[in-house]
């Protein structure tokens, strides 16, 4: 038996940025009146979809904050849906608006998002944020990569010059986290499905992130001892008893005998996103009133 790796404890990271986040919204709530408000728009049925804007209404009302969802039915059209969006973006109540994704296949979730007004764009995802965050001044940074952000710092306050590896490039998960690395002064690699010997990439990096998708893809022998894991995957896992888990990208215990800190899965990066999401919201609350001194 080597070294056992430190857990990173998401969930209790999560909890103590919003006793901090509740303290602030009580206080402009007092001073200023204002009661930062998040609009969830809902399209369809989809189970996990409702899962998710429950949880995200329910942390939003227990910071101080209003979460209102907009259920809307999933043949909905997208003139209809657009309309919706134009609704709130006029509606001077609503600080932010998240777009519950995924959309129904008939819907253009892009054309949905730049639709948007880019100061309630609180999941970081139009167009404009995207564009912020590249040219190094970030405005709403994509909720998850920021989650991963802050836990990294969490064991590794000094960043520049550490070799960075991200699994996976998606819009929402990699490509933004690779960002984020790289205005730290990291050195960083994006890896994806067409790279080519991805353990000895993964085995290059002091800090690894894998936003894949893929089931324990991360061994053990990809990981460089010392280096700091993040595993952003959520994926089930059915074992030979038929029982299902949740598991992440990486193989926890295999990866835990050389990193120097994982993330668990749950209780990792998860419960930071909800978080980073009413970050996003009370920065819109307070930029729409030009509150910076709140900031
Ligand atoms: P996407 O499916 O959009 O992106 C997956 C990325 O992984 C793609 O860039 C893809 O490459 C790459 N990839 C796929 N297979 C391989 C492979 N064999 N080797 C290397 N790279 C590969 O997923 P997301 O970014 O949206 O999410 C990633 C994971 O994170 C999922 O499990 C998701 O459930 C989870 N997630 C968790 C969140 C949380 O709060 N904890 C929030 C968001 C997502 P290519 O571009 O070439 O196709």
């Amino acid at each position: 038996m080597g070294m056992t790796a430190q857990r990173i404890d998401g969930k209790a990271i999560a909890a103590a940025e919003s006793v901090i986040l509740a303290e602030k919204v009580a206080q402009l709530t007092q001073q200023h009146g204002v009661t930062p408000t998040l609009a969830f728009i809902l399209v369809g049925d989809h189970a996990a979809s409702q899962i998710y804007v429950r949880n995200k209404a329910k942390q939003a009302i227990a910071v101080g904050m209003d979460g209102v969802t907009i259920p809307l039915p999933g043949d909905i059209s997208q003139a209809a849906l657009m309309a919706e969006v134009a609704r709130l973006n006029a509606d001077p109540l609503v600080d932010g608006i998240l777009v519950q994704l995924p959309l129904p296949d008939h819907l253009d979730s892009g054309a949905v998002i730049a639709a948007i007004d880019p100061m309630k764009d609180v999941d970081g995802l139009h167009p404009l944020s995207v564009g912020l965050l590249l040219q190094q001044q970030p405005r709403y940074v994509s909720c998850t990569p920021m989650g991963c952000m802050k836990l990294i710092r969490s064991v590794r306050p000094q960043l520049a010059g550490l070799n960075a590896v991200v699994i996976g490039r998606s819009v929402m998960v990699g490509r933004p986290m690779a960002l984020l690395l790289l205005n730290a002064d990291c050195t960083v690699t994006i890896a994806h499905s067409k790279s080519q010997n991805l353990p000895a990439i993964a085995a290059s990096a002091d800090i690894l992130v894998a936003a894949v998708g893929r089931a324990e893809m991360v061994r053990g022998d990809w990981i460089k001892p010392g280096a700091v894991v993040i595993d952003v995957g959520i994926n089930r896992l059915v074992d030979e008893q038929g029982k299902a888990r949740i598991v992440g990208d990486v193989a926890f215990d295999e990866a835990a005998l050389l990193a120097e800190a994982i993330t668990p899965v749950p209780g990792g990066v998860g419960p930071m996103t909800i978080a980073m999401l009413l970050h996003n919201t009370y920065l819109a609350a307070c930029y729409r009133r030009n509150l910076t001194s709140a900031l």
